[in-house]
């Protein structure tokens, strides 16, 4: 029998109504077979960062999920939600229905020429430190230590939650 990982996934999205985006998301996800979501935070917004200018705010969250998929494996059914919910390949950073990252698997590191786990861009972003920290508040993370630690350094003036 495979055993269960612990894994968690940031989700993000500026087009298209980036709430209702972010949500149909989760829930598809939790409809995949083999993945079954623990938790999720709140969700999140702040202006983009890097890519190209003028786009609009991003709203983001991050969910805690078991899956009995290998790390590639949860990659591909990423991408695959990805395109179903109609994101198109576009400039790098640039504007999308939705984008959705794997950004730690259990206590795995994973360094290969696509495929970063932890993700490459973890410990320097407020938009994904300040949600993961929302639900896992005691995450020891392979590579970068306390997730306490990190938030403690992050000047995250930028980032507001979404009020429903
Ligand atoms: P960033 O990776 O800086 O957040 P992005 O999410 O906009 O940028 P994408 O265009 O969505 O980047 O993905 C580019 C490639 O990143 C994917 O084809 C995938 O192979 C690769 N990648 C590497 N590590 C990961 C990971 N941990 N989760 C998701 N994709 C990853
Ligand atoms: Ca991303
Ligand atoms: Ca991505």
């Amino acid at each position: 029998m495979t055993k269960d990982a612990l894994a968690y996934i940031g989700l993000g999205s500026n087009l298209n109504d980036p709430v209702v985006q972010v949500t149909y998301a989760l829930e598809a996800l939790g409809e995949i077979e083999g993945i079954s979501i623990l938790e999720t935070s709140q969700f999140y917004t702040s202006p983009a960062m890097g890519g190209p200018a003028d786009q609009s705010d991003y709203v983001n969250a991050v969910a805690a999920l078991k899956t009995v998929l290998s790390p590639r494996n949860l990659l591909q059914k990423l991408q695959l939600l990805e395109r179903l919910q109609g994101r198109t390949r576009g400039p790098r950073w640039g504007p999308r229905i939705i984008d959705l990252d794997i950004l730690l698997y259990g206590d795995r590191i994973i360094d290969e020429k696509d495929f970063q786990v932890p993700h490459s861009c973890l410990h320097q972003r407020a938009f994904v430190l300040i949600p993961l920290f929302e639900i896992a508040p005691d995450l020891i993370m392979p590579n970068h230590g306390k997730l306490s630690r990190l938030v403690d350094s992050l000047d995250s003036d930028e980032l507001q939650l979404v009020r429903n």
